[in-house]
């Protein structure tokens, strides 16, 4: 997968101390065969591996990054630029209702989503109208309005009983009631059929002719892989469009038909789903999408803070001393750590970003920041001589520590002991990776 050979890639770069012409063009090979096989369109590979392989050369090596971080960056930018830079959002009517109005193949997952912009556009303080224009399948109604009731939004549908009926005049009438009724929002799900043709494309362009919608989203499953660029491609000439929504993210592609479609197309990626359930969608965030195609968390987030917050030298020497483990990392090392930590942004942001911690989501997400502000707290209202050797804490200075900081003693004993417990771990750890290990954890 993409993912394995770039972090191959990657790993064979680790420990150089700058990137020559040969690894510019090893790694670029890695990532252009990386994309092909994620089934990214062969034109926007080209492009892709030539503006990495420019930047690479042309770029200064920054002093923050090792040559690692720095192709990871530029890949990730390149990246982030192709899936179309920022997010996207809705344009409203000037005049409301806005109109929405969603196409695509069948099982694309226009219904499903139907309903969770509905639930969105509500959660946003607006009042949506969904409009069942999908008259093809018998179900497809019965279906919008199960989905309908569930994000508590009203559908619009034609009248049981009147036989198929017409789903341009459904829609039409849809805007009218939502001109009549305040409703500011319509959201038209129309019919798919399971392969491109004229007879579908034409009545999904004669919807868009009525309704003038302001938002056309073509709907696509990620899944569907190369594929998915043809069809964009057909709807766009047959319909066309304003913005992509993926559907279906939560599979395991790796998001090589966003990559071409984004660029194909030229339209903008909008919103993502990734679940059955409503509220399995979000707006579309490219980085987000370029870190996944890279599966390295939000890595290039961190590497980007990092870039600014911090103080390198300073980092690096408190991290040797507490790998060097001689008990000469103390509470004040620690306190500076933490806190070029914290100007990263919340800890628990910080360790969302770290790879691997993606799916620890609920215990990061725990992490209590206000348990922080006691341990700075406390750490502050020691002395120098203290906080650079704890084993000087008696009784009687924790009870004052504890005084000083708003504490109870035993909070004090509890963040000695686990100080302790971590520098003990860290010099082992030092140990096992040997000499430059603290050099590794700093830069
Ligand atoms: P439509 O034919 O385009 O209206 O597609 P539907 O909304 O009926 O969706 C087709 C199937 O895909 C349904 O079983 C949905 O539950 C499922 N589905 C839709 N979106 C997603 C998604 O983001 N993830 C997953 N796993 N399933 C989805
Ligand atoms: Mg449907």
């Amino acid at each position: 997968t993409l993912q394995d050979r770039l972090a191959s890639t990657f790993k064979g770069l680790r420990g150089k101390g700058r990137l020559t012409d040969a690894d510019i063009d090893a790694t670029t090979r890695q990532i252009r065969i990386a994309l092909l096989e994620a089934d990214v369109n062969l034109s926007v590979v080209k492009e892709f591996v030539a503006a990495v392989k420019e930047r690479c050369h042309g770029e200064e090596l920054s002093k923050a990054l090792n040559p690692t971080q720095q192709i990871v960056k530029i890949v990730n930018e390149e990246l982030v630029e192709i899936l179309g830079g920022q997010t996207r959002t809705v344009r409203f009517a000037k005049t409301p209702p806005t109109v929405v109005m969603l196409a695509g193949l069948q099982g694309a997952g226009k219904t499903t989503l139907a309903g969770k912009l509905a639930r969105w556009f509500k959660e946003e303080g607006h009042s949506p109208l969904l409009a069942a224009c999908d008259l093809q399948r018998p179900n497809a109604v019965t279906q919008l309005q199960v989905v309908g009731e569930r994000a508590g939004v009203h559908v619009f549908a034609p009248e049981p009983g009147n036989g198929v009926g017409d789903p341009i005049q459904v829609a039409r009438s849809a805007v009218a009631q939502a001109e009549h009724k305040l409703y500011d929002v319509v959201i038209i799900d129309t019919a798919g059929r399971l392969g491109v043709d004229a007879e579908m494309m034409a009545q999904a362009a004669d919807i868009k002719a009525a309704t003038d919608p302001d938002e056309t989203l073509f709907v696509v499953d990620a899944m569907i892989g190369q594929d998915a660029v043809n069809t964009a491609v057909a709807f766009q000439e047959g319909v066309g469009f304003d913005g992509v929504v993926l559907t279906k993210l939560d599979g395991d592609a790796r998001g090589g038909a966003a990559l071409s479609i984004a660029r194909v197309v030229g339209k903008p990626i909008m919103f993502a789903s990734s679940g059955e359930g409503l509220k399995d969608f979000d707006v579309f965030h490219p980085d987000r999408m370029a870190s996944r195609i890279l599966d390295m968390g939000d890595m290039l987030t961190l590497i980007e803070q990092a870039e600014k917050a911090f103080d390198q030298e300073q980092s690096q020497a408190a991290a040797a001393k507490l790998m060097a483990g001689k008990g000469e990392f103390g509470l004040d090392d620690f306190l500076g750590l933490m806190r070029q930590m914290r100007r990263m942004g919340p800890m628990s942001k910080i360790m969302g970003m770290l790879p691997g911690v993606g799916q620890m989501k609920d215990q990061v997400e725990n992490i209590d920041e206000r348990e922080i502000d006691r341990i700075e707290a406390i750490i502050c209202a020691m002395t120098p001589a203290e906080r650079a050797d704890v084993s000087i804490l008696n009784g009687s200075r924790r009870a004052r520590i504890a005084n000083g900081s708003g504490v109870e003693v035993r909070d004090v004993n509890n963040l000695v002991n686990r100080f302790v417990d971590a520098r003990k771990m860290m010099s082992q750890m030092g140990q096992m990776m040997g000499p430059g290990a603290g050099r590794m954890m700093g830069s």
